[in-house]
């Protein structure tokens, strides 16, 4: 298949090209074009040139866009599912679930009003609050969820009546690609735009004078680079980073029922996964069970190319994320015990069974570090209070969660953590309506919900004299 970008409505070739990897195979799955810097100008051009006629689009009409950009992307999700296991490596399921939650998200945020209020209207004044749209914004992803996290992006993104320029991770922009090709109809040119790099476009996307908005997905190191260089021209962004989640389990958790879920919380997607559980804390009295749990559950993976029937578990994304997995696991080894995987599959591709390491402590890259791969630590605590202390103590705070047999003993820990989701029993609970903003280093901003909505509006008063009598009441 012949990818293209998509600029003003067009799909073009790219000014080079350079091979993306099946890492379930480390075979060349496809040439993708990669945009220039003038394409990229093209791109923002054309998405400058198409913003006042979207903006000024009935909503509804925009409503029904993305709506049919739902359906659209339902009737081909087969197509774009194998894809994406092909060159993101997870499971044919879980890329199933990715193009349905877009679906999803682009019909529910479909339904979203932008919010319009009469503040004052009577004794002379008439003051209305609107949101606008900005203008052009930059829609920049990571590699690991390329469908779901265009999802929490592009409907609130066009919905508002701003027009896209879309950069997907160099590691995965084949799904994306192909994406924008399926839908280039349903919009008018230049409404959406989609460019791949060779991680190099990155700096000239968020410093062009024309971008307005930059909503950015990616490790905390790149989003201090986003935010530097939004700087220049004092231009609206949000932040979506990386994470070091603690899970805290209580004494009086009943470590059968809970190790399933905490293991699917930190192995879904292989642990690539920004709210996964990264750091597990577990009261000394269930610490043994808890571990020979988990340890049971990462013996059961299945791992292996996501395409291929009854595979649980896929490969690492790309060959430096590996390495770096790999360095932490060697680190690791160092300070505590592996009790179940550790091992590489004896095949090409960038496998690492889920891993289990136990009698682990802060100090290491394991804890202290986002592993962002199938490794977790397992933590011994003797008092909830320490634990606590322990999990706060970092300096990302995106989600966390806490279990127990007593909700309320576990809810009077959750309120205290810090961390911009919590959960009670479960880890993280994004839903399209559902905001997500990560506390201290994991984010700046919200996506998804209503304060989703207002990341990609400007707030505008309009104020008259009032023609009205003030209200006697
Ligand atoms: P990354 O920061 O390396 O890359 C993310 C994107 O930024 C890519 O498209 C990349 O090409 C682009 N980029 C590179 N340099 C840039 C620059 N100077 N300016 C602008 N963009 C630039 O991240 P990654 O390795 O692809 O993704 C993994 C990270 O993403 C992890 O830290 C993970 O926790 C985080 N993440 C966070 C969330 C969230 O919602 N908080 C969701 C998924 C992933």
């Amino acid at each position: 298949m012949i990818f293209k970008l998509l600029i003003d409505g067009r799909s073009v070739a790219g000014d080079a090209s350079a091979p993306v990897i099946n890492p379930a195979t480390e075979q060349v799955l496809a040439e993708c074009p990669r945009a220039s810097e003038a394409q990229l100008n093209q791109a923002v051009a054309a998405a400058k040139a198409a913003f006042p006629g979207w903006a000024a689009t009935p909503i509804d009409e925009r409503r029904g866009i993305l709506k049919a950009t739902a359906d659209r992307i339902d009737a081909h999700a087969d197509e774009l599912a194998r894809l994406l296991t092909k060159e993101q490596g997870k499971p044919i399921g879980s890329a199933k679930h990715e193009l349905r939650f877009l679906a999803h998200a682009l019909r529910t945020h479909a339904g979203y009003e932008l919010p319009f209020e009469v503040m004052k209207n009577g004794a002379g004044h008439r003051i209305e609050v609107r949101r606008k749209p900005l203008g052009v914004a930059a829609l920049i992803l990571p590699w690991n969820y390329p469908m779901a996290l265009l999802g929490f992006k592009l409907p609130f993104a066009l919905l508002a009546g701003n027009t896209v320029v879309t950069k997907p991770a160099p590691t995965t922009p084949l799904t994306t690609l192909r994406l924008g090709e399926l839908i280039a109809d349903l919009l008018p040119a230049g409404v959406l735009n989609v460019i791949a790099d060779a991680n190099d476009l990155g700096d000239a996307l968020v410093r062009h004078p024309d971008v307005h908005k930059v909503a950015f997905t990616g490790s905390a190191v790149t989003g201090r680079k986003v935010m530097a260089n939004a700087s220049a021209t004092l231009k609206r962004f949000s932040l979506e980073l990386g994470g070091n989640d603690a899970a805290i389990v209580l004494e009086d958790a009943d470590p059968k029922a809970v190790a399933p879920k905490v293991f699917a919380s930190a192995f879904g997607n292989s642990g690539q996964v920004c709210i996964a559980i990264k750091r597990l804390y577990v009261h000394d009295v269930i610490y043994d069970a808890m571990c020979t749990e988990l340890a049971t559950l990462a013996d059961a993976a299945i791992v292996g190319d996501g395409s291929e029937q009854g595979t649980t578990h896929g490969p690492l994304q790309n060959k430096a994320q590996f390495n770096k997995v790999l360095e932490i696991l060697d680190d690791a080894r160092k300070h505590g015990t592996v009790i179940a995987g550790g091992t590489i599959p004896d095949r090409p591709g960038y496998f690492l069974r889920p891993t289990i390491v136990r009698d682990i402590a802060e100090g290491t890259r394991l804890v202290d570090e986002e592993q962002f791969g199938p490794v977790l630590p397992v933590i011994r605590f003797s008092s909830n209070e320490d634990a606590l202390a322990r999990a706060n103590n970092s300096p990302y705070g995106l989600g966390g969660s806490v279990w127990s047999a007593n909700v309320e003993r576990a809810r009077a820990l959750a309120e205290r953590m810090d961390a911009g989701t919590v959960g009670i029993n479960q880890h993280a609970g994004i839903d399209a309506d559902v905001p997500l903003a990560g506390a201290k280093q994991s984010g700046i901003g919200t996506e998804l919900g209503q304060d989703g909505l207002l990341e990609f509006t400007q707030l505008k008063v309009l104020a008259s004299p009032s023609p009205q009598k003030p209200d006697p009441a």
